[in-house]
């Protein structure tokens, strides 16, 4: 399948959205094929757990990370943009970056041919 994305980054500032959050968390691992082979009480206890560490967040089934960029200045700008990572440029760059962060100022569209990635 493929997908374009539209919409352009407004650094996720509006009323009640964490400033340029992409910039503050990153999803480090899916855990749903784990833990749907684990039983309620397992899944509780493992959700528990993870609630004890600091940065550590379980949206869904997805471990996330909370870890600023040093880079992310105080008003939730880059300090280094232009020269800052392609990985920062091209994110989100698949329909699945967005699962945890439903705030974002892009969306994908499913297409017939042709996928763009954006260069912001
Ligand atoms: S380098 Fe810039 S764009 Fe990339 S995560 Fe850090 S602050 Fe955000
Ligand atoms: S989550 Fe989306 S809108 Fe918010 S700063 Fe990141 S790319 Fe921009």
């Amino acid at each position: 399948m493929l997908w374009r994305r539209e919409g352009q980054c407004d650094g996720c500032k509006r009323p009640g959205v964490e400033p340029a959050q992409c910039c503050r968390v990153f999803e480090v691992v899916d855990l749903s094929q784990l833990l749907s082979q684990w039983t309620a009480e397992e899944q509780a206890d493992y959700r528990r757990w993870a609630s004890y560490h600091e940065g550590v967040e379980l949206r869904g089934d997805m471990l996330l990370m909370h870890s600023p960029c040093r880079q992310l200045t105080e008003d939730g700008r880059c300090a280094i943009y232009g020269e800052h990572p392609d990985l920062c440029k091209i994110w989100p760059a698949l329909p699945e970056d967005l699962e945890c962060f439903s705030d974002c100022a892009f969306r994908f569209v499913e297409v017939e041919e042709g996928a763009s990635y954006g260069s912001d």
